[in-house]
């Protein structure tokens, strides 16, 4: 029998939720089991699932019956238990913001959680539950170690100008600027592309991360020169709930006419905007392809036009691209949005080949196409694991 692996635990904290997952401590980062304990704050309920779905794990507890520490604890007990003999080494937390310090991933310790709690105002609505788990298990397993992975590290290396925005120096000194966000889902694309496309991974690319949050990035030689998100994840593309790019007069308009104050226009353009508020439907993409409504159709026209431009102004960042990416959950299962953009870029020498891409997955243009388009599932977890293995000191 071959030793049992050591394990390194993922977690990915919201408010009322946290996700799982578990991976093998070994350089293929193999997938175990992931899970989630959802409705913290209401009526948690936990599932853990084996690397190929099956359920191995439900509870569920009262009402207030599990706080984000609680939760933390009681599942890095289950992971602890899931595989006799093996035992988790270390632990990747996915932060949302490194600010402008944190370019890579790092080891948790007492300066660094302090660092990461003063970029809280930066992110309010992410930052606090991304920490909870972060400071349970500092409590409960100090000797265990922690690493932070950040959704903004994969920017930091962009040009200066292009991750300014044009407001007196004083205010973008304070760290009023681009971050861009989803910068794990980008890593792992190009790492992916590096294995089953190495040629088209060198050369100018744009991913297109299309799940409720939706962002695009633009990636010369591996690495990030402009994404579409910007000081806050509301920005760019039109997502599930949020309106993306806006003209800041809205903001003001609603605010002085219909006395809007801050959490009610926060609300508006996160949580009642983008595909739900045009449609009045849903935020589903799927809920919408199934609708006759044309308050869906267009929507979903909105949300596609708003693609193509913003694959336009990351053309022009790139100075020409050789190849466009679809991932996350719409990029990876709507056919008719992979088609639908794609008709878009026909001007750019984009040639889709529509049996490929009902067939989804791998490369969907034609052979001829001046562009390759592909469809290459995410793996946000996996990229974490991955990072932490390499900041962890044995296994
Ligand atoms: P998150 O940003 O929450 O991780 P996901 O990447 O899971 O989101 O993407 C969720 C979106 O993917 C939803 O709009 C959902 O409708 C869409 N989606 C998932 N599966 C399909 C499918 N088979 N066809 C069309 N859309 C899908």
């Amino acid at each position: 029998m071959p030793p049992k692996a050591d394990l390194i635990a993922v977690f990915n904290a919201g408010s009322s939720s946290i996700k799982f997952a578990l991976c093998a401590a070994s350089p293929d980062e193999a997938l175990r089991a992931r899970g989630e304990i959802e409705g913290l704050g209401a009526e948690p309920r936990l599932t853990v699932r084996s690397a190929g779905g099956a359920t191995l794990i439900e509870r569920a507890w009262p009402a207030g019956g599990l706080d984000h520490h609680a939760a933390t604890r009681t599942i890095l007990s289950i992971m602890d238990g899931l595989e006799a003999g093996a035992s988790v080494v270390g632990v990747g937390h996915r932060v949302v913001h490194g600010g402008t310090r944190y370019a890579a991933p790092v080891r948790i310790d007492a300066a660094v959680l302090q660092a990461l709690t003063e970029l809280v105002p930066l992110a309010p609505l992410h930052q606090p539950h991304n920490l909870a788990p972060i400071r349970a298990i500092a409590a409960h397993a100090p000797a265990l170690p922690q690493v932070a992975c950040f959704d903004t590290a994969f920017h930091r290396g962009q040009a200066s100008v292009v991750q300014a925005f044009a407001l007196p120096r004083a205010l973008s000194g304070e760290g009023i600027r681009r971050y861009g966000f989803h910068g794990l889902s980008y890593e792992y694309i190009v790492s992916r592309m590096r294995e089953i496309a190495p040629a088209l991974a060198g050369a100018r690319l744009i991913i297109a991360h299309l799940g409720n949050g939706a962002s695009l990035c633009a990636v010369a030689g591996g690495r990030s020169v402009a994404t579409t998100m910007g000081f806050t994840a509301v920005d760019g593309l039109m997502m599930g709930t949020r309106t993306g790019t806006i003209d800041p007069g809205v903001i003001l308009y609603l605010m002085d006419r219909h006395g809007m104050d801050v959490r009610a226009v926060e609300n508006l353009i996160y949580r009642e905007s983008g595909l739900l508020g045009v449609s009045g439907i849903a935020s589903d993409m799927r809920t919408l392809r199934a609708s006759s409504d044309p308050n869906a159709a267009e929507a979903i026209a909105l949300f596609v036009h708003r693609i193509v431009c913003e694959i336009g102004s990351l053309a022009a960042a790139l100075g020409g691209v050789d190849g466009l990416v679809f991932t996350a959950g719409i990029g990876e299962n709507d056919a008719a949005t992979r088609a639908e953009v794609c008709a878009g870029c026909a001007w750019l020498g984009l040639a889709l080949d529509g049996a490929r891409n009902r067939k989804g997955g791998g490369r969907i243009s034609t052979d001829g196409s001046r562009i390759e388009a592909w469809v290459v599932p995410t793996d946000e977890e996996r990229m974490i694991a991955r990072q932490t293995l390499r900041l962890i000191p044995q296994a």
